[in-house]
């Protein structure tokens, strides 16, 4: 049971507050931050959301000044984190999925509150407010605001949109529950249009993204009887098509848009690793399977970085660890 009394408590006794997410940030993470920025601000309290890497194009339209988002910089903010009065961590519950923020956070004086949704989380806030059931750390957002009884209006009701759009996956995977089909109305009543919404999100990409879609379909290879599949991009593939990590959003699911597959993966190649992401269909937890490498996520979703290890040593790792979970969960 989360306890939303120590929170606004926290919050009423405090002036400074950074917020922060996970490296890469999807739509609920950027979402979640800008939603509780702005009402933090709406209450007289100074905000800086600072994340380790920059805005994905796809969600930059919510923001709304330059410095509203800024990518961190030791120089500058390693002070303003360590001299916080509250640090919030947003959609993660592993404080290294911070990437550079990590270490300013650990040693920071401010009261650390973690806000989350995944399995599995280790202990490094004092306030921790975790909810597996929940469909996206933007319900869990607008689950403070309205025990708060604070009116949302059209600022932070799209970013809450956003959040709870993408990680849904516009509105279909399970914990797409009633309650958060009349949150969703509640947000489109200030005004949301669902459909411009739904075109910056997902159809403002660029043909050299395409391109590399093309690549990574290409690279479709089956297993275990055709139960799991994978795709992968590698350093040339991006280097030739033009295109950056953040364009990979999404490739992992054309996995599972094939016939008995169970377990799809998407592997990305980094400069020094691999980026595995795994989803589900039904009854293997990829969260178990993605932690066997020191990863997580949730049941059907999840994912991990490995750094200094070849791409095809990793492939061949993960295949294998995946076979054994099919033979045991399905
Ligand atoms: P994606 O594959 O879309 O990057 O991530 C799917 C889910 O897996 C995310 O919502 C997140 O919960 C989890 N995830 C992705 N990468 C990592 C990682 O490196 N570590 C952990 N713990 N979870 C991850
Ligand atoms: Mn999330």
């Amino acid at each position: 049971m989360n306890d939303f009394n120590t929170l606004f408590d926290t919050i009423k006794k405090n002036t400074s507050f950074v917020i922060t997410t996970h490296m890469n940030p999807d739509g609920d993470a950027i979402g979640s931050e800008l939603a509780l920025a702005r009402y933090l601000i709406s209450i007289g309290k100074q905000v800086r959301i600072i994340n380790h890497s920059h805005t994905p194009e796809f969600l930059q339209f919510m923001i709304n000044t330059n410095d509203e988002i800024e990518v961190f910089d030791k120089a500058s903010h390693s002070e303003v984190i360590t001299q916080a009065d509250v640090v919030v961590v947003l959609d993660l519950n592993q404080l290294r999925r911070t990437g550079d923020l990590e270490e300013p956070i650990r040693i920071s004086k401010a009261k650390k509150v973690c806000i989350d949704h995944h399995e599995f989380p280790e202990n490094f806030s004092d306030i921790e407010m975790f909810d597996a059931e929940k469909s996206s750390t933007g319900e869990m957002i607008y689950d403070i605001l309205s025990e708060a009884e604070f009116k949302i209006d059209y600022n932070i009701a799209l970013p809450i949109y956003v959040a709870i759009l993408t990680d849904t996956g516009s509105f279909k995977y399970d914990r797409t529950t009633p309650k958060v089909h009349r949150i969703a109305a509640e947000l489109l009543e200030t005004g949301i249009d669902t459909k411009s919404v739904y075109r910056e999100v997902y159809d403002q990409g660029s043909a050299n993204r395409i391109q590399l879609l093309g690549r990574a379909l290409s690279s479709l290879t089956l297993f275990c009887d055709g139960k799991a599949s994978y795709m992968k991009v590698t350093r040339s593939d991006l280097a030739e098509t033009c295109t950056i990590e953040e364009d990979v959003e999404g490739f992992v699911n054309y996995n599972l848009t094939i016939k008995g597959v169970e377990v799809g993966i998407f592997f990305f190649e980094l400069e020094d690793g691999v980026k595995a992401s795994f989803r589900s269909v039904s009854k293997v937890p990829v969260n178990k399977l993605a932690k066997e490498f020191g990863g997580g996520g949730h049941f059907y979703a999840a994912g991990v970085r490995i750094t200094g290890e070849n791409m095809e040593l990793t492939i061949d790792r993960m295949i294998s660890e995946t076979e054994k979970y099919i033979s045991e969960f399905l």
